[in-house]
């Protein structure tokens, strides 16, 4: 049984939060003297004299209607790097509690169980990039408070099986993190429909990818009403900044455009797949579900440096656990497809000459 009560540290349980002045006063007000703000203006021509909204009211209602869910069903964060943090904050005890991820996969979920001082647990994808059921069964115990699934997976780019996420999610009584960072570039649909089904459901969403915004810094994490009251207890007040804000709800009247660039990023990975496939250095190119794409190539390493004197910068995976010789390739616009490609070929054509 899921019982989100004996999952939350203690210390958090008993927090009296942070009560900002916009917290305290949300009524209708013509003088505001309550923030200690610069009354006077600033040397901007917009409003950031004053503190931005701490609840992102505005931007919650509008991506709520874009993705059909309810506006006290989202968390915002700075970066989705910022709802991770917050997740073990809130649910893991230091030096006591662990968590579960399933590597080669997005290297922020150690990183940050590592600042927090959290255990973590290693269930490595098999070799088809798939779970380890078994595995990840055996490694949970009392303590284990959340497992990382992410899908479409980074670095690998494929989607995790659905079916697997639902044994996942059915099975373990902890916090499921489902990271979707790369869920528009995917075949497979969201688990945001679910949230209903699965209240130890977190699906992470982003900002930074398919709608281009990867310099605002905005993450967002679904959740059931109770775990969203929970990270908003934890969070920085004014996590998510004025300009920000401003920005993010502009964007979100822009839907189709940001579906054209999916489709067209789509396209140009079927397409790249197709030449990296046809090049005879390429020894494997994973089927991807995001905007990039894993490529196993003869002499990675050197590749890379190759490519780097031309101006190109890969993200060399070749050390990494199942990615030997991998190259991880974000797709470009047509014409930096176009540079890469060459490059590529004029590489096979040093080697051969
Ligand atoms: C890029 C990426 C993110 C996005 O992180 P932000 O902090 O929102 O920019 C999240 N998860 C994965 C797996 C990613 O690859």
């Amino acid at each position: 049984m899921f019982q989100l009560e004996k999952l939350i540290r203690e210390n958090i349980k008993k927090l009296t939060p942070y009560s900002s002045a916009r917290d305290e006063f949300s009524g209708e007000a013509k003088v505001f003297l309550d923030a200690n703000e610069n009354s006077l203006g600033s040397p901007l021509t917009k409003w950031y004299n004053r503190y931005p909204d701490p609840h992102q009211r505005m931007v919650k209602e509008k991506l709520g209607m874009v993705k059909g869910i309810a506006p006290e069903h989202i968390f915002l964060g700075n970066g989705s790097d910022e709802c991770i943090d917050l997740l073990f904050r809130s649910f893991c005890e230091p030096g006591r509690d662990n968590v579960i991820i399933c590597p080669p996969t997005y290297g922020m979920y150690e990183v940050s169980a590592n600042i927090n001082d959290i255990e973590i647990r290693k269930a490595p994808l098999l070799e088809d990039f798939q779970l380890d059921l078994v595995h990840l069964e055996n490694l949970v115990d009392a303590n284990t408070k959340l497992i990382w699934l992410c899908s479409p997976n980074n670095p690998t780019g494929n989607s995790l099986n659905r079916s697997d996420m639902e044994t996942v999610l059915n099975n373990f009584n902890g916090i499921v993190v489902v990271d979707e960072a790369y869920i528009n570039f995917a075949r497979q649909k969201t688990f945001l429909q679910e949230l209903v089904e699965y209240p130890n459901l977190v699906v992470m969403q982003t900002f930074s990818k398919a709608w281009g915004l990867a310099g605002l810094r905005l993450g967002i994490a679904f959740a059931s009403v109770a775990i969203i009251d929970i990270l908003n207890k934890v969070k920085p007040p004014y996590n998510i900044n004025q300009a920000t804000q401003e920005l993010a709800l502009k964007a979100l009247d822009e839907v189709g455009q940001v579906n054209d660039m999916i489709r067209l990023l789509v396209d140009m990975r079927g397409a790249l797949t197709e030449i990296f496939l046809a090049m005879p250095t390429v020894e494997k190119v994973y089927p991807s579900d995001a905007n990039f794409i894993l490529v196993k190539i003869k002499e990675a390493r050197k590749v890379y440096e190759f490519l780097l004197t031309k101006g190109i910068v890969l993200r060399d995976r070749s050390n990494v656990q199942l990615c030997a010789d991998c190259l991880r390739i974000t797709v470009g616009t047509e014409k930096e497809n176009t540079l890469l490609v060459d490059a590529l070929q004029d590489w096979y054509a040093s080697k051969t000459n």
